[in-house]
């Protein structure tokens, strides 16, 4: 668990028994090294960010809003694998509208549908309301008769980094790193950062484990303040880990435009070529 810059890391042991039984109180630890997946805008990674500077030289992170519902629909209505993306309304009247946003529509075994709708929180418009554009946006016939006859049986929100490639921060820190949407590796053309996520505890997992195998003068964290004096080790293996692998040409490859700029300004970047090359790809 982290407050803040400090690191108290805290395993609830589960037991099958009964409520009562089961609680084990948590087992306080020190970690030596702490890997700092928070998702987006987490406080503390992004109090990690701003002690260490983590993001100096770097563009500004932007972000959105996503807005999901998971639908249990009549097996009739249902084409498992059937995959929807789209752009613009209800949002933008015009291509070239300020206002950001698109959706998605997936079709998942058995009989359910997985609804969302993002939102770039950089509107200007200080009456939008992400969640009425997302109920809008069910009642256009190409979304309507998709839910017809179903039943919502969970929903949620939360935001996701849209800044991509050029707004990824210094990955290590003295002591630890950052990990998956904490460091705003999203794919934001794809809405995809699951992959991204996996991978970079995976590179993470690999750097991390010869320091602590084979570093005799590595030194623990004794106090779990993340700082120079206590967790004097770096992993930098893992910032060139990641800059190695796939996740790194994967979002070198969608960086224009972010995905909450408008068509005007990603047009003036040149962006709508890069966003058809992804879109293709995608497909
Ligand atoms: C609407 C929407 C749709 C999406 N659709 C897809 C999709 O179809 N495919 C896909 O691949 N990706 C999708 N994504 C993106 C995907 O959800 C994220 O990229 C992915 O979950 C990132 O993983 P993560 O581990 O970095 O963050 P998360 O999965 O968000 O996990 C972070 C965890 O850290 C916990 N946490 C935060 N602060 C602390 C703290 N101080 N101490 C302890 N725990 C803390 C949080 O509670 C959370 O459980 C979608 C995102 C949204 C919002």
């Amino acid at each position: 668990m982290l407050h803040g810059t400090h690191c108290e890391a805290l395993i609830a042991r589960e037991h099958t028994l009964s409520l009562v039984l089961s609680f084990l109180p948590p087992l306080p630890f020190s970690p030596s090294l702490t890997l700092a997946s928070l998702a987006c805008r987490g406080s503390c990674s992004e109090e990690i960010m701003d002690k260490f500077n983590l993001r100096d030289g770097t563009q500004e992170q932007t972000y959105g809003l996503g807005v999901k519902e998971v639908w249990e629909v009549p097996e009739e209505h249902h084409k498992a694998g059937f995959v929807q993306h789209t752009l613009g309304w209800p949002l933008q009247n015009d291509p070239l509208a300020q206002t950001f946003g698109g959706s998605f529509l997936y079709h998942m075994k058995p009989n359910l549908i997985l609804i969302g709708f993002v939102v770039g929180l950089d509107y200007e418009n200080p009456y939008i309301n992400p969640y009425r554009e997302f109920q809008r946006w069910k009642h256009h016939p190409d979304v309507k008769k998709h839910l017809e006859g179903g039943t919502c049986i969970s929903y949620g929100a939360r935001v996701l980094n849209e800044g991509g490639f050029h707004s990824i921060p210094k990955l290590t820190f003295p002591g630890g790193a950052l990990l998956g949407c904490s460091a705003g590796f999203l794919n934001s053309v794809k809405i995809k950062g699951s992959h991204t996520a996996i991978k970079s505890g995976m590179v993470a997992a690999e750097s991390v484990y010869p320091l602590l195998t084979e570093n005799d003068d590595f030194i623990a964290c004794e106090t779990g303040e993340i700082s120079e004096a206590e967790g004097s080790v770096e992993a930098t293996a893992y910032q060139t880990g990641m800059e190695e692998s796939w996740v790194w040409e994967e979002l070198r490859e969608v960086s224009a435009p972010a995905a909450n700029e408008s068509l005007k300004t990603s047009c003036s970047r040149g962006a709508p070529v890069r966003t058809k090359g992804a879109g293709i790809r995608l497909l």
